[in-house]
């Protein structure tokens, strides 16, 4: 293991995995780090009928790149299935085939080292210094992409448990105990939350409560419109706006993403319908839209007595079950290791680092020193940023930006809304010593 190189990712999930396959060819020396045994795409929630919720092209490497050796068709060709991949004249890709596509382009780099946690980064001689428990490495970018951390409300966290858990171990936890008669309370009425009520649905349980604080269950706004929102023509846009719209914005956009797809949603009404009014079995689901969890208690039978307030009326129900499960979303957290860089960056808000548009972090860190961040940027990037839509542009903006050079196109797409009034760049990019104005100087200057 090399102690100086000219980038360390840390975190190998499809964020630094499209930085590492779009930065193959570029000559730098490079290293990236990932606490995990091995790659396995949100083991988790790997249920074998999960799809994709986006379109296959938007891989690692494909809309940046689209002949890239490391993209999605390449992966079917070498598997030698690009042909029947077409004859299943079906658009969409399981959460299955895609992981075996990045577990395909992990096999393809020999920069990713697996079992090896990041405990602490600090500067050391005008360099980062990335410390596991085995290396030291020194560089001077930085990029972290260390996903999110599961989300529950705060009346869960004196109960977690492996009866009280996150969507995220759904199916660790259900391997290590039985389901049959158990009643089980769900939370949560995004796509997680839909998934696992249509898995539990074909197994032995015997009653399920399912609460979403959303008026309804609602499906994902996947429109041809609505998808404007994740390309890189609005994600300059949406930088450019106030704090105060831009938050407004993704409160606004949510469902663009955070909503149900369309086909599963469908899937379970008609087997909610079966179950009730054809099998009879009246009490193996109900429904609960507009209710927040008020309240757990566990009891001395071992179950838990959960507390639902519905929005609208202020009434209150009371389910006693055996099993709690959260599907409550996820946040970014601003991790343990960097600790030592806390008085170097600057903050938008308590959770929320200041980014840059090339998605560098707002610091006051040595000239030459780059600290980027991926997936940690929808309050200044827009609500495509935790979503796979724009991972091959980021990673192809960070990698401009550390090049010093146009390596990959930075000229927005041909937005189809028409811009409504000159946008002025609030923050500087620093690129090649030079500061831009706005969006515009920055693509001019780097065509
Ligand atoms: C169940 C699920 C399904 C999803 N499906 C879709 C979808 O269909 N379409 C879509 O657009 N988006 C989807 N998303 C959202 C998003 O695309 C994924 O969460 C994606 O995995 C984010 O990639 P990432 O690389 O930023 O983070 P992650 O995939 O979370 O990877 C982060 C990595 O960092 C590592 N790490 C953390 N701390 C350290 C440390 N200290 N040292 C070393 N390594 C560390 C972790 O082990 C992890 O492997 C989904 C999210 C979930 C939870």
């Amino acid at each position: 293991m090399p102690t100086s190189v000219d980038l360390v990712g840390i975190g190998i999930g499809p964020s630094n995995l499209s930085l590492a396959a779009l930065s193959t060819s570029l000559g730098k020396s490079r290293l990236f780090f990932d606490k995990k045994s091995c790659f396995n795409w949100h083991s988790g929630m790997l249920l074998p009928f999960a799809q994709l919720q986006v379109h296959y092209l938007k891989d690692c490497v494909t809309l940046v790149d689209p002949s890239n050796e490391l993209s999605f068709l390449r992966f079917l060709s070498k598997n030698k299935r690009l042909y029947q991949f077409l004859n299943r004249h079906n658009p969409f890709v399981s959460r299955n085939e895609f992981n075996q596509y990045y577990q395909w382009v992990i096999s393809q780099l020999d920069c990713l080292h697996f079992n090896a946690k990041v405990r602490q980064v600090s500067l050391k001689k005008q360099q980062f210094l990335i410390e596991t428990h085995k290396d030291k490495v020194h560089t001077r970018n930085l990029i972290l992409a260390i996903g999110q951390k599961p989300y529950y409300p705060k009346c869960a966290l004196p109960f977690l448990s492996n009866r009280v858990f996150h969507a995220n171990e759904y199916l660790t936890r259900i391997q290590d105990q039985t389901l049959t008669g158990c009643k089980i309370l769900l939370v949560g009425g995004g796509q997680s939350g839909t998934e696992i009520i249509y898995h539990l649905l074909n197994t032995q349980v015997k009653t399920i409560y399912w609460a979403s604080k959303r008026l309804n269950f609602h499906p994902i706004d996947n429109s041809c419109f609505s998808n404007e929102y994740y390309t890189p023509s609005y994600a300059h846009t949406f930088y450019n706006l106030s704090k105060k719209t831009r938050q407004s914005l993704i409160d606004q956009q949510l469902l663009s993403s955070d909503g149900i797809s369309t086909e599963l949603a469908d899937q379970l009404y008609r087997r909610i319908y079966e179950l009730k009014f054809i099998e009879k079995n009246e009490t193996k689901i109900f429904l609960y839209p507009s209710s927040n969890l008020l309240s757990i208690a566990s009891s001395e039978q071992s179950y838990y007595r959960a507390q639902l307030e519905h929005t609208m009326t202020g009434t209150s129900i009371e389910c006693a079950v055996d099993m709690i499960i959260f599907a409550t979303g996820y946040r970014f957290e601003y991790p343990d290791f960097l600790e030592p860089l806390r008085p170097y960056l600057n903050f938008e808000s308590d959770h929320q680092l200041k980014l840059n548009f090339d998605y560098s972090i707002d610091a006051r860190l040595d000239q030459g020193c780059k600290l980027f961040v991926q997936n940690a940027g929808r309050h200044s990037h827009g609500v495509a940023d935790p979503n796979l839509s724009l991972t091959a542009w980021r990673s192809a903006m960070i990698l401009n930006s550390i090049m010093s050079d146009t390596i990959y196109d930075p000229k927005p797409d041909h937005a189809l809304f028409e811009k409504t009034y000159n946008s002025t760049y609030v923050q500087r990019n620093n690129i090649d010593n030079h500061s831009y104005e706005t969006a515009e100087e920055y693509v001019h200057t780097a065509l």
